[in-house]
């Protein structure tokens, strides 16, 4: 069938994560952006308050990444990516391991979050299976976790309209509770005081399993999409411990923390809580071109190098793992991120970003603010009977007024690109607190 590409044909395009029939009766459409903008279709500038989709940490346009794109394109497209190499994969993971915390000296390649996801949960069950005990194959996640939309991501996951529509999803996962407890913590500053002992609900989980049959944990050390959760003090900490007492793999999501939204390159480095695989995606590449990248540590990745003959491989891979052009991307970023010291940038404006955030305390509906790094949330009281209705609204408000926030349920998510400076800062909040004024 031929027909015809018009850029307001609306209908062809199946948009993800989408109220689509609402969105096409008023659609928002960007044709460009630069550093901390977005140009609207219709010629507005609109400051990018969530640097893209918690990916464009040095802000867009950048270039450095437009010219390794550029020139990568015309010099090698594309290279297979199994039993052959080409010279940008290396040099892009061996630089990829000089930023990656202490003793995360390997880096796989995926495509997206979710494919770094799900790289990680067969990495370690392959671990496990490769030293000999394939009985440890439960994989154990947490209420409220998002990791991605593949079948063993919204399995580990837990948001429940990312789960029912899709079956019976992986067997043999299990979920400790979240930590959000906003009756002890809400408008706290950081990391808050109550709540390590959620930490238990792994040894409980343990005693009801047994440990002979658990491969990992996954979490996001700091909960991004459901909502900018922080974990409590102590938490992080307590994970570990127990996964170590019971030979679990400790796998951290850090596709929205990783390359450094904490103020510190990794949540890893950010919390000293060091696991044995770290998942991430988005600003690797500055969100420029889909890429994805699992560093794991020496002693995973040797158990594949050393192992019996017939499972030294990891049977995983794909197409475009390690992608010439991606790599050169995340190359561009890499320069970008070091030269301007992006990676620990946000820990120099956390002080500046915390107070003019908590200066928000006190408008109407706002029940809890939470930040950490350059990331904050302003949770919001729900309109009875009418869930998420109230945060869209201030979403829809902010855009008009040339502000991008993103939400989740009732809860403002704020991730700025790392280049933003105090008076971008102050924009933003003057432009959202009309917004909460506004709001109904
Ligand atoms: N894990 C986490 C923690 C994420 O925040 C996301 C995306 N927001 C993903 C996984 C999935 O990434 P992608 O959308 O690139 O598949």
């Amino acid at each position: 069938m031929n027909v015809p590409v018009k850029t307001n044909d609306l209908e062809a395009f199946w948009m993800p994560f989408s109220a689509n029939r609402q969105f096409k009766k008023a659609p928002r459409m960007f044709v460009a952006a630069d550093r901390m903008h977005y140009t609207t279709d219709d010629g507005r500038k609109v400051l990018d308050g969530t640097a893209g989709l918690w990916c464009c940490n040095a802000g867009h346009n950048r270039p450095k990444i437009v010219e390794a794109i550029r020139q990568q394109a015309g010099e090698l497209d594309y290279a297979p990516a199994f039993q052959m190499g080409h010279p940008k994969v290396f040099e892009f993971a061996s630089k990829l391991v000089n930023v990656a915390p202490p003793g995360f000296n390997h880096v796989f390649f995926t495509n997206s979050g979710s494919e770094s996801v799900e790289t990680a949960l067969k990495m370690a069950l392959a671990y496990h299976r490769v030293k000999g005990n394939g009985s440890k194959f439960r994989l154990i996640g947490r209420e409220r976790g998002y990791h991605g939309v593949n079948f063993g991501g919204i399995s580990v996951g837990g948001i429940v309209s990312n789960r029912k529509m899709f079956g019976t999803l992986l067997t043999g996962v299990d979920h400790m509770r979240h930590t959000h407890d906003p009756a002890r913590n809400a408008f706290t500053k950081g990391q808050p005081e109550y709540g390590a002992e959620f930490a238990d609900d792994l040894e409980r989980i343990v005693a009801l399993h047994d440990a002979s049959t658990i491969a990992a944990v996954i979490i996001e050390p700091m909960a991004g999409s459901t909502g900018v959760l922080m974990p409590p003090k102590g938490y992080l900490e307590k994970i570990r411990a127990i996964c170590d007492k019971h030979d679990i793999l400790l796998i951290f999501d850090e596709v929205i923390t990783g390359y450094g939204r904490l103020g510190a390159p990794f949540a890893t480095d950010y919390f000293g809580v060091s696991p044995d695989i770290i998942v991430t995606a988005k600003g690797v590449t500055n969100g420029v071109i889909p890429m994805g990248a699992v560093f794991a540590k020496s002693k995973i990745h040797d158990v594949f190098m050393t192992g019996p003959e017939h499972l030294i491989e990891f049977f995983h891979g794909y197409t475009y793992s390690g992608n010439p052009i991606a790599c050169a991307a995340g190359i561009g970023t890499l320069e970008t991120y070091k030269e301007e010291g992006l990676l620990t940038r946000g820990a120099e404006l956390a002080p500046y970003w915390e107070e003019q955030l908590h200066s928000l305390k006190g408008l109407p509906h706002v029940i809890d603010i939470r930040n950490m790094g350059l990331i904050g949330a302003i949770e919001l009281e729900p309109i009875a009977g009418e869930p998420t209705k109230r945060a869209f609204s201030c979403f829809l408000d902010a855009f008009e007024h040339n502000l991008l926030i993103r939400t989740t349920g009732d809860i403002i998510a704020l991730s700025p690109p790392l280049i933003i400076s105090k008076s971008e800062i102050d924009q933003l909040f003057e432009i959202l607190r009309g917004v909460l004024t506004r709001a109904a």
